[in-house]
C-alpha cells in the first residue's frame, strides 16, 4: 500500500500549517499599487498594472515548475471584509442577490479568486498582471490553470 507521507526524489516538505478545521496558513502576501477598496478595480484585467506576489521563504521552493505557465491562479484572504451579509444589494446596479451569485469581497469566508497573467518570477517573487485586491492581501494559494502534463 503506498505511504501517504512519503518523500519522492526532488520533493521538500517542511512543517505544515498546525493542524485545526480548515485551518489556513498564510504563505505569502500582495504587494499592488492599491491603498484603499475604493480605488481597487473590482475585476482585475490582462492589461493591469505588474503587481508582486511575495510568497514567504519557507514556500518559495513550492513555485518550481510555475514559470512554464502564462495563466495561473492565485487565491488570497480578503481580510478587510465583513463577513455577516447573505444578501447584497451593491451599489451599481439596485437589485439585492443572495452573496452566492456575487464575486463581492463580502462573504463568510472572503477567499479571492483570480485568473492572471504571469510577468515573470525571480526567487520568492511572482510578478503578475490582473490582481484586484489591496496592498497587503494575505496570499492562500497559487495554482496553475492547467495540470502540467495535460498539455
Ligand atoms: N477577483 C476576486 C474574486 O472574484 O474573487 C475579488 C473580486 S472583489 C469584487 C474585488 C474588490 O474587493 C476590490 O474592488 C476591493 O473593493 C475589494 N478588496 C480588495 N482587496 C481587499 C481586501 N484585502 N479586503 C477587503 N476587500 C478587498
Amino acid at each position: 500500500m503506498a505511504d501517504i507521507n512519503e518523500i519522492r526524489a526532488g520533493e521538500i516538505a517542511v512543517s505544515p500549517p498546525a493542524a485545526g478545521d480548515a485551518g489556513l496558513e498564510f504563505i505569502g502576501r500582495m504587494h499592488t499599487p492599491w491603498t484603499s477598496r475604493a480605488e481597487t478595480p473590482r475585476q482585475g484585467r490582462d492589461d493591469g498594472p505588474i503587481c508582486r506576489i511575495e510568497v514567504f521563504d519557507k514556500w518559495a521552493p513550492a513555485l518550481k515548475g510555475l514559470d512554464a505557465f502564462e495563466t495561473i491562479f492565485v487565491i488570497y484572504w480578503l481580510h478587510q471584509s465583513r463577513r455577516d451579509l447573505v444578501t447584497q444589494s451593491p451599489r451599481s446596479n439596485g437589485t439585492t442577490l443572495g452573496t452566492f451569485a456575487l464575486r463581492s469581497p463580502v462573504r463568510p469566508n472572503p477567499l479571492g479568486l483570480s485568473q492572471v497573467k504571469l510577468v515573470g518570477i525571480e526567487g520568492n517573487i511572482v510578478s503578475v498582471r490582473g490582481l484586484d485586491c489591496l496592498d497587503g492581501t494575505p496570499l492562500i494559494d497559487i495554482k496553475p490553470d492547467r495540470c502540467p502534463h495535460s498539455g
